[in-house]
């Protein structure tokens, strides 16, 4: 609680300062030690205004922490073949430990074909095959999708140990709410999905200790869902009109209902969106040490 009533505030962009701080120096120390230098290649096909702010993002974040960034520009046209020709490529070069291929891709390619094509060992995503079933089968040398990885270090963070603790899941994606479910049931939670399809959305959410909502709908858990003093992160982003003709982000969460009845709550923006870089550099860091041979940090 924060002395006015409301939920403690979980502050992923300072979480987020701290583990690129901390992934910062990992990697001057084995730059040192090892001459090993991480390297990220992020792709972008085509010219999508929201891909382009992420890549960038991408770029500046991975050079900030010191390692080597790469961001290759193709054409929207651009096939399949070439994309695939591009990312054996980069599977074969010892200096490239993640790569990233920015999604959604241009129509006429398979995203799937692209997915699987990745070195399971460079896919810093997490969203090849062999890394989802090494993280469903609790496998430890899984790549884990950086988004709920990121929700999970929060919630260690905020709460501590996670055993026992009920958890309702809301959203069933393959990049957020599955892996999310997965992590959270691998830290000891009894683990609900819910869906589009769920009957009582709002009886279910009132059992959760712990809320994790990505649903893409722009405030949508009420305050009155929420079990008193739950944990409840906020995944979505949604863009909404606000006054002058602006915009602002939002969560999926109506979050100053939510934050009277809550324990711990993430604010958006702010919460859980800076933890998806951080996480996403701790992957290229984990890929670069396995590949040399190293032990990955436990950062
Ligand atoms: P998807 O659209 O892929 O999945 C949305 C999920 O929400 C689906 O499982 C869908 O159910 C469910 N859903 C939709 N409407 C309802 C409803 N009315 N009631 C119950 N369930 C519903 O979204 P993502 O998982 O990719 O993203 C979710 C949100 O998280 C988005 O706002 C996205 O922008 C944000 N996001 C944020 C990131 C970050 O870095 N912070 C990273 C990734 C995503 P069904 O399966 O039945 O259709």
């Amino acid at each position: 609680m924060d002395g006015t009533g409301g939920a403690a505030i979980i502050d992923g962009k300072a979480f987020a300062e701290g583990l690129r701080a901390r992934i910062g120096a990992e990697v001057a120390r084995i730059k040192a030690a090892h001459g090993l230098v991480p390297g990220l290649t992020v792709v972008l096909v085509g010219e999508d205004p929201a891909s382009q702010v992420y890549v960038r993002n991408k770029g500046k974040a991975t050079e900030g922490a010191g390692m080597k960034s790469d961001t290759i520009r193709l054409p929207a046209g651009t096939s399949e073949a070439d994309l695939l020709a591009l990312i054996a490529r980069l599977n074969a070069d010892a200096a490239v430990h993640g790569i990233l291929v920015q999604l959604p891709l241009p129509g006429h390619i398979d995203e799937a074909h692209v997915i699987e094509a990745i070195d399971p060992a460079k896919d810093v995503d997490g969203f090849h095959l062999i890394n989802v079933g090494k993280l469903h089968t609790g496998m430890k040398d899984a790549l884990v999708p950086c988004t709920p990885q990121g929700c999970l270090m929060l919630l260690r963070d905020a709460l501590g140990p996670l055993d026992g603790r009920s958890a309702l899941v809301l959203g069933r994606s393959n990049i957020v709410g599955k892996p999310m479910a997965s992590l959270l049931l691998a830290a000891n939670c009894t683990v609900t999905i819910a869906h589009s399809r769920t009957r009582d959305l709002a009886g279910e959410c009132a059992r959760a200790d712990i809320l994790v909502a990505a649903v893409g709908r722009p405030g949508m858990v009420k305050g009155s869902w929420i079990k008193p003093g739950a944990a409840v992160i906020d995944v979505g982003i949604n863009r909404v009109p606000a006054e002058g003709g602006k915009t602002r982000l939002v969560g999926d969460v109506a979050f100053e209902e939510a934050r009277a009845v809550a324990g711990h709550i993430t604010p958006v923006p702010g919460g859980v969106g800076p933890m998806t870089i951080a996480c996403l550099l701790r992957n290229t860091l984990i890929a670069a040490c396995r590949s040399a041979g190293l032990p990955a940090p436990a950062i």
